[in-house]
């Protein structure tokens, strides 16, 4: 990967590394990971994280890990793993041979909570949850000390090994940290360290019934794996005494030859309008049928996006923009798509896709005859070429470019108009023919001007309108999927209090269309290709549906750019960075 992704100006979390690296903190190293609970598929959110530890390791000439955080057997599973993997890799990440996984650890993590044990920093609690939770007390009262807090090293010790050997029932016992019940920082009231769970572990089986809490094994995960600089969202600031009081306490082992300690920086999340981050409310969108599965070309997943179309250079490139920040904001949607556009400007070749056809005949055009075009690919890419796009009697053009009665500035196809076939000859419309019984429009009858041939001497003849089209006996079938917002309003997470989040969801956000034309040098799209279909849209070949023969596309993004219209009329001076008001 580029030098992308960190934000183009140098961002604060690159200041402090290079105050670290300066004053020679860790030796000069950076490390950094990125720790996903294999408990979902990525979002765009995590897209960022990812890019943003990764550029940073790949911008200080350092090291990047994949680290599973899989101390939850009950919500994790294996397939959760393997598109995790998937995406990461997708989004340009190398973690070259450092895979890891939280549970490669937990026998140290048992060996490291006897150790706090015996140094007298940890006990077992026998309060219940709601008991604990009574204990706490609030951000205003202090709590109270567990009438367990005392409890003598050896006792500790032995039911602790106890709790492990699964004397106990889930819920009855914890392992918790001694540390302060009246801390102004709840995270630090005797915080849980181990909970018991007779759950299967999709990597360790049934070796284990207890299992660490986050807090607990993410600060030794990142200690064992010589990590510098643990980057975290913002929710875990108050969580970063806790952090540094694992590794203060506990005596682990750094890689040999390597010395230093992690430091927890935190970040703002990424937000976007239109759509829900949280892996809880994107699984009910799952599980509930809202979409077809995880990679819905609607879902705000990578899987998701991947599957509708965009690219990971485009997704590279709005981390960068949207840089890094320390306060929470909310980015306009419109702004991812506006880099996917950008992105495919330059790269998708244009064809010609005709998406609600309507017969047009040439009634001067000799029967049986077929030229062949020649038509640029891609104005944009000045390596583009052009291919041959054949032109015959019969062809098919949008419905919605005729209009028996002209409203005032439409200049596309009516009766007695003539229009530029893109590529080809001006026509000129004789008649419509109708159904008998319908009155619906069924073919137009168009006569060409010969002189007019694109490229040719008289191509220089204005009209005011040029217009795509297929040919009928060309052409192949084709599906198209148009997307549109899979919410309708912009705080898609919210609702009125008693109303649920799928309330809000867009039931326009997919139309089918499956009489589509795509003229020939489309039709045998590999699955994955991507084109813009003249005048009309971005689209992609879609990997799973597509057949020999039918494709079926899925709609990226519209041409329209929403977001530089917009930013062009807030201000003349040039872009901002994404961020919605
Ligand atoms: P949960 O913890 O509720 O399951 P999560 O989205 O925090 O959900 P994790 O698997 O814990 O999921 O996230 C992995 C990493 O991605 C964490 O370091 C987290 O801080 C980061 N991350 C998650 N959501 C975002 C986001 N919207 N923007 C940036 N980073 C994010
Ligand atoms: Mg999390």
């Amino acid at each position: 990967m580029e030098d992308v992704g960190c934000g183009s100006a140098i961002n604060f979390i690159q200041s402090i590394i290079d105050k670290d690296r300066a004053e020679g903190w860790n030796d000069g190293r950076v490390h950094t990971r990125f720790p996903p609970e294999p408990n979902g598929y990525l979002h765009i959110g995590h897209a960022k994280a990812v890019i943003l530890n990764y550029g940073l390791a790949v911008r200080n000439n350092g090291l990047f890990n994949l680290r599973f955080d899989d101390t939850n057997p009950a919500t994790e599973n294996e397939e959760f793993v393997e598109s995790i993997i998937r995406d990461v890799k997708w989004l340009g990440a190398d973690w070259g041979d450092r895979l890891f996984f939280a549970s490669d650890y937990f026998d140290q993590f048992y060996d490291f909570a006897v150790q706090l044990i015996e140094k007298g920093k940890a006990y077992v609690c026998d309060l219940s949850q709601d008991e604990m939770r009574e204990h706490r007390g609030t951000l205003t009262r202090p709590g109270r000390e567990s009438p367990h807090r005392d409890r003598p090293i050896e006792e500790n010790l032995d039911l602790f090994k106890r709790m492990r050997a699964g004397e106990f029932a889930a819920g009855s016992r914890t392992l918790r940290a001694k540390i302060d019940m009246a801390s102004a920082n709840m995270n630090l009231r005797d915080p849980v360290l181990y909970r018991i769970l007779h759950a299967r572990h999709h990597r360790t089986g049934d070796r284990w019934c207890i299992y660490p809490m986050y807090d607990y094994a993410h600060p030794l995960g990142d200690a064992l794996e010589s990590i510098t600089h643990s980057i975290c969202t913002l929710e875990y600031c108050d969580h970063r005494p806790l952090y540094d009081w694992v590794l203060d306490n506990v005596d682990y082992q750094l890689v040999p030859g390597v010395r230093g300690r992690p430091k927890q920086i935190e970040f703002a999340r990424l937000n976007t309008n239109y759509t829900v981050m949280s892996k809880r409310k994107l699984r009910r969108l799952v599980e509930e049928g809202h979409v077809s599965g995880w990679d819905d070309p609607r879902m705000p997943t990578i899987a998701g996006i991947r599957r509708r179309g965009y690219t990971p250079e485009a997704i590279r490139s709005f981390c960068d923009q949207i840089g890094v920040a320390k306060s929470d904001s909310v980015v306009d949607l419109a702004f991812l798509e506006h880099c996917v556009r950008e992105d495919l400007n330059r790269k998708a070749p244009r064809v010609m896709a005709v998406l609600r056809p309507l017969k047009l005949t040439i009634v001067n055009y000799p029967e049986g005859q077929t030229e062949w075009l020649e038509v640029e690919n891609n104005p944009e890419d000045p390596a583009g070429g052009s291919r041959r796009v054949p032109l015959a009697r019969e062809l098919y053009v949008e419905q919605d470019d005729f209009r028996e009665d002209p409203p005032p500035k439409f200049f596309r196809l009516a009766p007695g108009r003539e229009v530029r076939l893109k590529g080809a000859y001006i026509i000129k419309c004789e008649r419509a023919l109708k159904d008998p019984s319908t009155g619906a429009i069924i073919e137009l009858q168009c006569t060409h001007d010969p002189e007019t041939r694109s490229g040719g001497p008289g191509s220089d003849r204005k009209v005011k309108a040029t217009i795509h089209w297929v040919s009928a006996t060309h052409s192949l079938p084709a599906t198209v999927r148009l997307y549109d917002k899979l919410f309708l309003t912009a705080d898609a997470e919210a609702g009125p209090e008693d109303q649920d989040f799928t309330a809000n969801l867009n039931p326009e956000s997919i139309e089918v269309l499956n009489q589509c034309r795509v003229e020939p040098a489309v039709a045998h799209a590999t699955a994955g290709s991507r084109y813009q279909f003249l005048r009309q849209a971005y689209f992609h070949a879609d990997p799973e549906d597509s057949r020999e023969g039918h494709p079926v596309f899925n709609r990226i993004v519209s041409l329209r750019d929403d977001w530089a219209r917009a930013q062009k009329a807030r201000s003349p001076d040039g872009p901002g960075d994404g961020t919605a008001r």
